[in-house]
């Protein structure tokens, strides 16, 4: 037992290189074998197996381990875990999480690999003397760096990258840094970043979550009174609203009925990658991960779709400040509304936004 303390949303991965560099002696199979004991094991960059032998370890249950340094809290909230499967394959190694958690069905091609930010990768390095794989940077689909608003680098694992090897350097690790000028690309990944956050202790409910949808689709305009969906009004509001955005998938990603109408269609049993989840509700909660446990979320106070316009004051206090030229930061703490929401509102309001 050590305890060699995990920095807060350090993948376990980064964790156990860590480990090997400052608490082991030589070879990369006594590590494995001290810590998950065994000489061999692949550990997945987000949906690691085995973690029930790290108990103890940093002073951490296993379940902590599991609930903050992978990502199984963002795919039991969206269903993944029918009967505690994909718990159970995560802690004792019985199976593939990644099977488990249905990735390959969703058949969606992210990239494979270890997602990086530089910056934040040589920041760590400064304050701590070392570098950190951060978990939140794992969640499929990201390509942004919310905190530097520049480019991930994937460090591809598998059998000629990161895997068995318990190490930082990687051929694909350069110093160049490409910076995103996309702003919805940094709020998507905020917005991700933000929901792994707020679903980590809640439990799974599809009944509920697809409640919540259904209501806001309502209240957007985008059912009919009688619970009939517009899909053909639907699919081209959202279609329009991610027309610039681009993904981290080898094809353009579909926004059609196929993709929407298991999310969204009463009495669908079927299971629908988080990520999925995540471009439905960017969009139908405008940036408010809130929506997804059907908390206050800011469109709320904007005119629905076609309904009668209602005057609010918050929406109208903002955007007197706006019209002052406050700082988005100034706002921002006056109003306690996040950045989303203030420039969202400018842009309705075709107001030009001060930094
Ligand atoms: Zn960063």
């Amino acid at each position: 037992m050590n305890y060699l303390v995990p920095y807060a949303n350090e993948s376990i991965f980064s964790w156990v290189v860590r480990y090997h560099l400052t608490c082991s002696v030589g070879h990369e199979k006594n590590t494995y074998q001290a810590l998950f004991q065994q000489p061999k094991i692949r550990l997945h960059p987000y949906l690691p197996h085995s973690i029930g032998y790290l108990a103890g370890h940093g002073g951490l249950t296993a379940q902590h381990w599991l609930i903050q340094h992978t990502l199984y809290p963002l795919f039991q909230f969206f269903g993944h875990d029918a009967e505690q499967k994909l718990l159970s394959v995560m802690l004792h190694g019985t199976g593939n999480p990644v099977i488990t958690a249905n990735i390959p069905h969703a058949r969606l091609n992210f990239s494979a690999g270890h997602r990086v930010c530089p910056l934040c990768l040589s920041e760590h390095r400064q304050i701590t003397g070392t570098p950190m794989f951060d978990i939140r940077h794992q969640i499929p689909g990201l390509v942004v760096c919310p905190l530097h608003h520049c480019l991930l680098v994937v460090l591809a694992n598998g059998d000629a990258g990161l895997d068995r090897r318990l190490t930082f350097h990687h051929a694909s690790m350069t110093s160049h840094v490409y910076r995103v000028e996309h702003q919805m690309s940094t709020d998507f990944a905020q917005f991700c970043w933000d929901a792994l956050a707020l679903i980590k202790d809640k439990s799974c409910d599809l009944t509920l979550l697809h409640t919540h949808y259904r209501h806001q689709l309502m209240h957007r305009g985008f059912m009919t009174r009688s619970g009939q969906i517009r899909m053909a009004i639907l699919v081209r509001a959202i279609s329009e609203y991610y027309q610039d955005m681009v993904f981290d998938l080898e094809r353009s990603f579909e926004f059609g009925e196929r993709f929407l109408g298991p999310l969204i269609r009463d009495k669908t049993q079927t299971l629908n990658h988080p990520f999925k989840h995540m471009i439905l509700g960017f969009w139908l909660f405008d940036n408010d991960p809130r929506g997804f446990l059907g908390q206050e979320s800011p469109f709320q106070m904007m005119p629905a779709f076609n309904a009668p316009v209602v005057a609010n004051d918050d929406r109208e206090r903002i955007l007197s400040l706006l019209s002052e030229e406050l700082s988005m930061s100034q706002i921002e703490t006056m109003t306690g509304r996040s950045r989303c929401y203030i420039r969202r509102l400018a842009e309705l309001a075709g107001i030009k936004q001060c930094q």
